[in-house]
């Protein structure tokens, strides 16, 4: 067994390769402290770019997964990566992480930025030649190993992975339907005026959609899934995608005793129950702001943000989490983009964007700006930010208007 052992300066160790563990790792070496960092991954390459997995990296045999940061910048900034060797266990009294290897790291302090695993229809097997899930560059690849046009793609949950995966394989060719459980697309992200154009939209281009489906009985045949039932009616398989949510990698966590409630519980600082180890990203509850209401976040967004925050805090400048949320999805030609987080009720209104296929809806919780949706309209989405992140709540008759540029209301 290795042993790293504590060194003069305290050690760091940030377990996990996502998009959170990557600006954890830049934001130290940028203030000169990545020599105290091990970087610990379970999958074999360096931490790499996740949204083109369902989108340009399906396209193309030829298109490469995309590190953040090339092998050398790591060696540049002292930091030790540990690829291909999982974290088994954290003992918090000896302040060790235990690898998959046998390595041993002692640490002063600890990130955990395990994220998401994607969830499964628990009785389909895993294994089956036929079925995919998206989750790592190895998914991404496997599955566009199978995407060849004039194939059939049922696509099981009409998420972001769903639909993002559903329109390209549609573009590459491939027959493609997708079987979503909920009453319409997208139904906890996006709100219904704008799931109905997503829906209209993918129907045109040729999409099938089926909504309020259950799959309730499959049949598998020589490690293929040879069939579904779907609300009783069998239909065959050529190949599945499940895009059905995700659940928090939170087991670590919990064997070690930390406060875990669907996500790891942090505090404004992203520390968790324990003052030496801290949480970000998708893995990692935290409370909001202003309501103080915990919750966890699954974007790329949130990753980078709570990871410069946790950096803060571990370089003894405590910074309380409070950045704005926004992602986007890019579905075939439409690309959705969203800026703070949709109240439940509110009042929404309607922006035109410049043509029919480009609007904003904002959304407003008690007469204040909350949310902004937009479709096809990026502008409107970088100022939508730039209001929300300001506090400005311009009127309903001023947003509605789009002969008022959004920049004058700021
Ligand atoms: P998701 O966005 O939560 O969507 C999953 C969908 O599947 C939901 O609509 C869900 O409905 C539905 N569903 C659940 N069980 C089902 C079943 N048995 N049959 C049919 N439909 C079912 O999750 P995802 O698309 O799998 O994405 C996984 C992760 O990747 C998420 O963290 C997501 O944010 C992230 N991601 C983000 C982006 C982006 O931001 N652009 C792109 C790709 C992936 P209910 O809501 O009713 O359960």
């Amino acid at each position: 067994m290795t042993t790293a052992t504590p060194s003069s300066e305290p050690n760091i160790v940030i377990v996990g390769g996502g998009h959170a563990a990557a600006a954890l790792c830049a934001a130290l070496a940028n203030a000169g402290q990545g020599h105290r960092i091990h970087l610990v991954c379970a999958e074999s390459v360096l931490p790499y770019q996740r949204p083109p997995l369902s989108k340009a990296f399906l396209k193309s045999l030829d298109e490469a997964h995309q590190p953040h940061r090339a092998d050398s910048w790591y060696v540049e900034a002292g930091i030790r990566v540990h690829r291909a060797d999982p974290a088994q266990a954290i003992d918090r009294e000896q302040r060790t992480v235990s690898l998959q290897s046998g390595t041993s790291l002692h640490f002063d302090q600890m990130v955990i930025a395990t994220g998401t695993r994607a969830r499964r229809l628990a009785a389909i097997p895993e294994g089956l030649g036929n079925v995919a899930l998206l989750r790592s560059s190895a998914d991404a690849e496997q599955l566009r190993s199978q995407l060849q046009a004039g194939r059939k793609l049922s696509v099981l949950g009409g998420g972001f992975i769903g639909l993002e995966v559903a329109m390209t394989a549609l573009g590459l060719g491939l027959q493609v339907e997708v079987l979503e459980a909920a009453p319409r697309l997208l139904a906890r992200s996006i709100s219904p005026e704008v799931a109905e154009h997503v829906l209209r939209h993918h129907e045109a281009a040729g999409l099938v959609v089926r909504v309020g489906v259950r799959v309730d009985d499959f049949r598998i045949e020589a490690n293929h899934l040879a069939a579904l039932s779907v609300d009783g009616n069998p239909q065959p398989v050529d190949l599945m995608l499940m895009g059905i949510g995700a659940e928090p990698e939170t087991a670590l966590a919990e064997a070690a005793g930390l406060a875990v409630d669907n996500g790891i519980l942090v505090d404004a600082h992203m520390t968790t129950s324990d003052p030496a180890i801290f949480a970000v990203g998708d893995c990692a509850r935290f409370p909001e702001a202003k309501s103080g209401q915990r919750l966890r976040l699954e974007s790329v967004q949130n990753a980078t943000d709570q990871a410069r925050c946790a950096a803060a805090s571990l370089l003894g400048k405590p910074q309380v989490y409070s950045a704005l949320p926004w992602f986007w999805s890019e579905q075939g030609s439409l690309r959705l983009q969203m800026a703070g987080l949709m109240p439940e009720g509110g009042v929404r209104v309607r922006r035109p964007g410049a043509s029919e296929a480009s609007f904003s809806i904002f959304h407003y919780l008690d007469g204040k700006l909350a949310c902004v949706e937009s479709v096809n309209a990026p502008m409107d989405h970088m100022m939508s930010r730039k209001l929300l992140e300001a506090g400005k709540s311009p009127s309903a008759e001023q947003v509605s208007d789009p002969a008022v540029a959004l920049k004058t209301l700021l």
